[in-house]
């Protein structure tokens, strides 16, 4: 045991070091992946090696490929970084190596979730009726919210998919808003509902659904809406949105990843006004909420159509109690995952995530501002957390973005804006202060007036 407790000590040491490094740390990393693999491995080696040995080979090498993305200048994505009580419930957690499958496999993950989930829908003002789902990320928080309502809409018409599948089941519309998030495609893909047979709604220039748009429907329809635009932060309407679709068959969901967040704030709340209306909702906590990955959230109004999706039968299955986590999930055996959302809303309470969210949209306003007065061209209305800015055409701005890239005092990534290449400023840590702020816009203004404006 002692030797444990060592390795663990030691491991310790070196974490916190790297935490240290941070604040100072360039952002991108030092070697690719081709670099690292050698280094990490070769062959299968015949004899294993120590413990400490091995923590210390990932230290040295490992570490040359790590992206500083928990630290306070990655912009990249829309992730946060991981607040020191979620890391250090997360390590907790990992050291009871649990499996939250259900109340038998470990009371406290049970116990975890379900506190975590009443605050969780607290701090959004979504149902506290609601059933949810700990999964991996939104991706995966689409698909189960959408099992959920495939469910629900055949068996208006009287069609048990889960039993029976899609085989003679009536066709289910699909409607989506134009600029719906590449992920929830695939979501659709393995739902058998089709990545590219939806009903794509247009969009406004800042990728909102136009809600005169979406088509009267008639029949199973599924529209799936969006809280938070991955590239601009707009939100589609979506109120207005379950105003013109109501039905027993028809199931509005919101893909609200990072954008649900701005429920707990007072004062970009608004833009999230009527949410509470849709039947389902998918989030992240590793983004806006700050925990480690991997950890999302699929939300549902009517829990039942959640079980009845998700849960499972087995001589050796424990009975019902009144929440075994696994019959809410498509994974069974896994991590407690809720411990790190518990922990994070446990430290920031209401007033610190609404402090979050402010703090990280005024300093998008505060980007956005000195970009804009230095003479580039930001191509969205910054609402929210994220910034696009665009450096004179096409080729300069993908120069400017690289240039950032390597210059290392932040990273932004690259995207598409109506047809453009904009860089993307995504402010979405807790780590984030307003002098690293102040850091990175003049490091990408002296990058940009490096490659665009060369001589002045
Ligand atoms: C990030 C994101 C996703 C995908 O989330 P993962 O956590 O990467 O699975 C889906 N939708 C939106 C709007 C997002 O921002």
């Amino acid at each position: 045991m002692n030797d444990m407790r060592e390795l663990l000590q030691e491991t310790v040491e070196r974490a916190a070091k790297f935490l240290e490094s941070l604040p100072e740390r360039r952002v991108s990393a030092a070697l690719n992946a081709e670099e690292l693999v050698a280094d990490l491995g070769g062959e299968l080696p015949q004899k294993g090696l120590p413990a400490s040995e091995i923590v210390e080979r990932l230290d040295m090498i490992g570490v040359q490929g790590v992206v500083a993305s928990a630290g306070p200048r990655y912009f990249g994505f829309v992730t946060g970084g991981a607040l020191p009580a979620s890391l250090a419930a997360n390590w907790l957690a990992a050291a009871w190596d649990q499996n939250a499958f259900s109340e038998v496999g470990s009371p406290a993950g049970a116990a975890i979730e379900q506190v975590a989930m009443r605050w969780v829908l607290e701090a959004l003002e979504l149902p506290a009726d609601a059933g949810a789902a700990f999964v991996t990320g939104a991706t995966m928080a689409n698909f189960t919210a959408l099992a959920a309502a495939r469910r629900a809409v055949l068996l208006a018409h009287g069609h048990d998919v889960d039993r029976h599948g899609l085989h003679g089941a009536p066709e289910i519309t699909v409607v989506v808003g134009e600029q719906a998030h590449a992920t929830l495609f695939k979501a659709l893909g393995m739902l058998g509902l089709g990545r590219d047979r939806v009903c794509r709604v247009p969009v406004d220039a800042q990728g909102r659904m136009k809600v005169d748009s979406v088509p009267h429907l008639d029949g199973p329809a599924i529209v799936c809406t969006q809280a938070g635009n991955v590239n601009s932060g707009a939100f589609d309407p979506v109120g207005a949105v379950c105003g013109a679709v109501q039905g027993r068959d028809v199931w509005v969901h919101v893909d609200g990843a990072f954008g649900l967040w701005a429920r707990a704030s007072r004062q970009f709340g608004s833009l999230s006004a009527g949410i509470e209306r849709a039947d389902s909702w998918a989030t992240d906590a590793h983004k806006w909420l700050n925990v480690p990955y991997d950890s999302g959230l699929a939300i549902v109004r009517d829990a039942g159509a959640l079980r009845g999706t998700m849960s499972v039968d087995a001589e050796y299955l424990p009975g019902r109690i009144s929440r075994d986590p696994f019959e809410f999930t498509p994974e069974t055996s896994r991590r407690m995952r809720g411990v790190e959302i518990w922990a994070a809303l446990f430290t920031l309470g209401r007033d610190g995530i609404e402090e979050l969210v402010d703090r990280n949209c005024l300093q998008a306003r505060r980007f956005a501002a000195g970009l804009f007065d230095a003479g580039w061209e930001i191509l969205n209305d910054v609402v929210l957390n994220q910034v696009l800015v665009a450096f004179v055409d096409d080729r300069i701005t993908t120069d400017v973005i690289r240039g950032v890239q390597r210059e290392g005092t932040c990273w932004c990534g690259k995207t598409n804006w109506n047809g453009r290449a904009a860089m993307r400023i995504s402010v979405s840590s807790w780590a984030t202060t307003d002098k690293d702020v102040e850091r990175s816009l003049a490091a990408i203004l002296r990058v940009a007036d490096d490659i665009a404006r060369p001589g002045v």
